[in-house]
């Protein structure tokens, strides 16, 4: 019997979506997190583009308001903006130069961020004007941007933005033309803001990572289920004795093939041979050696025509006791006969001892019908074949009979 799918024991302790907990620093186990890290990074590309637009034009409306209110600044300070601008254009584009590239995209925005930061931090050493500071807070909207625009992992933004932070302090406390105490406002405002956006980029990522872990439970849950259902399923159309079809599945496939074949289904074959073969003197074998030799003697028949079959729509059944049926697909009497007399001659051939049979070793008869679309249905051509079987029987045994195409009997003698 194949036990090969059956649900491992493990399958109880699976965790559900509820039991799993995460480490503080996040970091699942390395399968995961590789898998994980490309989950997040394809969802970063999904966002990419509309924050792009969206950073840009917000971007573009400020310069434009700046320039209403003073013209004179923004003639000094476009060509430096132009390069934060263009940096984000870069990233936007990187995203659509396909999945190759993926892997850079978080550095990218974090190096897209560096630039924005840089580039303000620079303008607002050397713009001159009482508005400058503003300048500066464009820091504190580069990590928020990584966090909450572009999305891209803590492991990225963290490091970004104490860099940032550092690159504000020496620029604020070192070259700004600001008091100490107005570089340590704009400072500090910066560090709340960057600890408040980073702390709500952690929970989000943290809700991100147990999402994926739990669809990962639920993805174990599923294939477990569908390889039990499998195994049951073969369980419940399978002969336990000699690993064929049993008879309920042979009714199954048998009546579907049909079905497919009447209704000229894409694919069906266009005849269906049936060959339904009986052990000789079988009987007689189980009362001299056994039921067990009987036993080993029909698992070795049946490993023949198992052997044989090739098609997918081929295939062998056990229809009862010491009794067999092959089923052909797309296979014309003339070719099932052939593959009717392989098998009878095979059979014979294996030699196995049967001291009260003519032969002195085991053979088969086989009866054979064959029906094209529109022809007969199940239950009537196994009952050809087994008239056919009955006449092969009545010749003498170990050899084929058939139901020709005009309905006649016809007994072939090797
Ligand atoms: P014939 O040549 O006319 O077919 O004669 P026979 O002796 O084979 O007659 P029949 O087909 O009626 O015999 C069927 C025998 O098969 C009866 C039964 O003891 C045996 N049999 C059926 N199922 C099994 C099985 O699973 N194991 C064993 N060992 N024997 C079985
Ligand atoms: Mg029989
Ligand atoms: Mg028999």
């Amino acid at each position: 019997m194949n036990t090969q799918h059956a649900p491992s024991p493990d399958s109880q302790t699976l965790p559900s979506g509820r039991d799993l907990t995460l480490a503080w620093h996040l970091r699942l186990p390395d399968s995961l997190e590789a898998a994980f890290g490309q989950q997040f990074r394809d969802s970063c590309a999904r966002l990419v583009p509309g924050a792009t637009i969206l950073m840009v034009t917000l971007y573009m409306v400020a310069f434009a308001v700046e320039h209403l209110v003073d013209p004179e600044t923004t003639a000094a300070s476009w060509r430096p903006r132009l390069l934060a601008i263009m940096a984000t254009v870069a990233l936007w584009a990187l995203t659509r130069m396909g999945p190759v590239w993926r892997p850079f995209l978080q550095p990218a925005v974090a190096a897209m961020a560096l630039i924005m930061a840089g580039v303000h931090i620079f303008l607002g050493v050397t713009v001159d004007h009482a508005l400058a500071n503003t300048y500066f807070y464009i820091c504190f909207l580069a990590i928020l941007l990584m966090g909450s625009l572009f999305r891209i992992q803590l492991h990225w933004a963290l490091p970004t933005s104490l860099l940032i932070l550092a690159a504000l302090a020496v620029s604020l406390f070192g070259f700004s033309r600001f008091s100490h105490a107005e570089a340590l406002v704009i400072w500090s405002f910066t560090l709340s803001g960057a600890i408040m956006s980073l702390f709500g980029q952690y929970f989000f990522e943290r809700l991100e990572r147990r999402l994926f872990l739990s669809d990962r439970v639920l993805n174990l849950h599923r294939s477990e289920l569908r390889a039990a259902n499998l195994s049951l399923e073969s369980q419940a159309t399978e002969d336990g004795l000699t690993g064929t079809i049993n008879r309920r599945g042979m009714d199954q496939r048998l009546d579907s093939l049909l079905h497919k074949m009447h209704h000229q289904a894409r694919g069906a074959p266009d005849s269906i041979a049936v060959l339904l073969f009986d052990i000789d003197y079988f009987k007689q074998y189980n009362d001299t050696y056994g039921h067990q030799a009987g036993d080993d003697c029909l698992r070795q028949v049946a490993d023949v025509p198992k052997t044989m079959v090739q098609r997918a729509t081929d295939f062998v059944a056990r229809y009862g006791g010491e009794e067999f049926v092959v089923v052909l697909g797309g296979t014309r009497l003339r070719d099932a006969l052939v593959f009717a007399e392989r098998m009878r001659s095979r059979v014979e051939r294996l030699g196995l001892p049967h001291s009260k049979s003519p032969r002195s070793v085991i053979t088969i008869s086989v009866g054979v019908a064959c029906t094209t679309a529109g022809g007969a249905g199940s239950t009537e051509l196994i009952h050809q074949a087994d008239q056919a079987l009955y006449q092969a029987k009545g010749a003498g045994r170990n050899c084929i009979a058939c139901v020709e195409d005009d309905g006649s009997l016809r007994v072939i003698t090797s």
